[in-house]
């Protein structure tokens, strides 16, 4: 598309993965004129830059898509349980197609900043292509899981073989035959890509600092006549999700796993394993609260992995300590299994660290290991690494990264104080990565939406909350986490993965269908806690 100079718009969407293809559908539905910038090459967000092998989905395809039409979800045919990126990816091209949005989209272009001008309350956006876009309204789509987390290692410039980050995967295949892999990392993304290289590599090392759980999938083609039965309730498969925690349906029980036995807790964890992939999280409402309950569900999950595991002193290795769930589950298909390889080993760097790459391999703990390839699986910058990317100054041109420099600050997730009209979807402080993200991305696209055409009909030219709504908001935030299991180790949730980063519990985790409920009193109020101002009138405090 033509290049935006000077353009002035109602709308500036910056990403075009699920939450900015969604929410420039939903603009122009209410007239608004928008333009969404993307620094990829395609749509996809997520989808399109983490193409490592085996990456895929960890929630059910029929689960992980729109619901804002029902045409779509009824002719997108998914074909399997879980489904892969290339597909996912196929989707969201689709939808960007079947919607007649790429007009209004541009590729290939990184927004560099974003400056609020207090004179004409109008946001103004400079790309890397030196456009400047002039819009009323912001919308930040830029992704959870956007900005890679690339340790800095010593010796890097000397190593003479290949290296690959997870989330910035080359587009052509790499193939790894007869090649010697070192992967570093055993999140989700090394868990899903490990099985698959170690098929074709000759040796794969795998560096480990801490092990994670991991749930079998099991994947599957999905049959054609179960989906046209799923298609035909397709509604009340989506209600049963809005009211689990997590916006999906994962069987979710209210009971407390502390009010049930041992032996009833085990035969429902044994069940629910058997469902395979996060259906085990929806076993007990306390099972990130209560301590036993969470034991017990750990070392069901550990007796799995020294099951499958034929080597006692590897398998001792890959089972976590932590609290099961305070990192991220991950879903996968034949992880534990790809350690009976004798290709592949497992190299703990828990107690001697990675010492530095060399022009052959890596060393760790005084030992060399000689690779052609290394795989960083080395996660994100999680939920503000890509708003941070961007220099986005609001009022008295106060950086949004120095406003959050102790923790991000916002109210719902959605705004925060001092930057008006500028809206996150899935920001810290909302469900987001705690949530099917689908569901939580359409929940807050709705919200905006809606507060958009408030806004237009009231004609009302911002919107901002006001600061002692955002310093409850984030008390509440941190409240809820600090009764949960979730502050007890170092993931990313927590930001304890990035050196530097403020160690604050970034989602909110009291559950969906709270916060959606939140959400909806507050904008039925007439927007409690924000101020909404109108230049000709007074502002009107609300
Ligand atoms: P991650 O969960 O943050 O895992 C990063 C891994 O790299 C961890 O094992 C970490 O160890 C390790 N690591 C980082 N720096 C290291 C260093 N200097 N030396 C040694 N090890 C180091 O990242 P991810 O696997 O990319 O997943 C991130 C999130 O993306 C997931 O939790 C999930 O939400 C999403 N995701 C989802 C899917 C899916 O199934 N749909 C797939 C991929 C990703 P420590 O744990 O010790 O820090």
């Amino acid at each position: 598309m033509s290049k935006s100079t000077n353009k002035a718009l109602d709308l500036v969407i910056v990403g075009a993965g699920f939450a900015g293809l969604c929410a420039l559908h939903h603009a122009r539905a209410i007239g608004l004129s928008a333009r969404l910038i993307e620094a990829g090459s395609g749509v996809g967000g997520t989808w399109y830059w983490n193409r490592y092998p085996g990456a895929r989905c960890d929630i059910e395809s029929l689960q992980y898509s729109y619901q804002f039409s029902d045409e779509l979800q009824q002719e997108w045919e998914w074909s399997e349980r879980y489904a892969a990126q290339a597909e996912i990816l196929s989707y969201l091209e689709h939808v960007a197609d079947r919607f007649d949005l790429r007009e209004q989209i541009q590729l290939d272009t990184r927004v560099v900043s974003a400056h609020f001008q207090e004179d004409q309350e109008r946001w103004l956006i400079r790309t890397d292509n030196n456009d400047t876009l002039n819009a009323r309204f912001c919308i930040m789509a830029t992704g959870c899981l956007s900005s890679t987390n690339r340790p800095r290692f010593e010796g890097e410039a000397d190593f003479e073989g290949n290296v690959f980050h997870t989330g910035e995967w080359p587009h052509e295949p790499v193939d790894f035959t007869g090649k010697r892999v070192g992967v570093i990392g055993t999140g989700s993304s090394a868990i899903q890509s490990i099985p698959i290289i170690a098929e074709q590599a000759e040796q794969v090392y795998v560096f480990q600092r801490t092990p994670n759980y991991s749930i079998p999938a099991h994947n599957r083609p999905l049959d054609p006549a179960e989906q046209k039965q799923v298609k035909a309730e397709y509604s009340a498969l989506r209600e049963r999700a809005s009211q689990g925690f997590g916006g999906s349906d994962f069987l979710a029980i209210n009971a407390l796993g502390s009010e049930a036995s041992a032996a009833e807790r085990e035969a429902e964890f044994e069940h629910r394993w058997a469902l395979g992939g996060l259906y085990i999280l929806g076993t007990y409402a306390d099972l990130m609260i209560d301590k036993e309950v969470n034991e017990q569900a750990a070392e069901f999950a550990r007796k799995r992995i020294r099951a499958v595991v034929e080597d006692p002193e590897t398998a001792e290795k890959l089972c976590p300590d932590q609290v099961i769930g305070c990192k991220r589950i991950t879903v996968d298909t034949g992880y534990f299994e790809t350690y009976n390889r004798p290709n592949v080993t497992l190299v703990d760097v828990s107690t001697s660290p990675i010492e530095e790459f060399t022009a052959t391999g890596l060393r760790t703990g005084g030992e060399d290991f000689i690779v052609d390839t290394i795989v960083l699986a080395t996660g994100f910058d999680a939920m503000t690494g890509s708003l941070f990317k961007i220099d986005i100054r609001g009022r008295g041109g106060e950086r949004l990264k120095d406003q959050w420099a102790a923790g991000p600050k916002t109210y719902l997730g959605l705004m925060s104080n001092g930057f008006p009209n500028l809206f996150f979807v899935s920001g810290p402080g909302s469900p987001s990565v705690l949530s099917n993200m689908v569901v939580t991305i359409e929940q807050h696209v709705d919200w905006i939406t809606d507060c958009l055409k408030h806004l237009q009909t009231e004609q009302i030219d911002t919107i901002e909350p006001k600061s002692d709504a955002v310093d409850r908001w984030v008390a509440e935030v941190n409240a809820i986490a600090a009764e949960t299991l979730f502050m007890g180790c170092n993931s990313w949730y927590l930001g304890a993965n990035v050196p530097g980063k403020p160690r604050i519990f970034m989602p909110y985790a009291g559950g969906f269908p709270a916060y959606r409920e939140t959400c909806d009193e507050i904008a039925a109020n007439g927007y409690t806690g924000f101020s909404l101002t109108n230049k000709n009138t007074t502002e009107s405090e609300l």
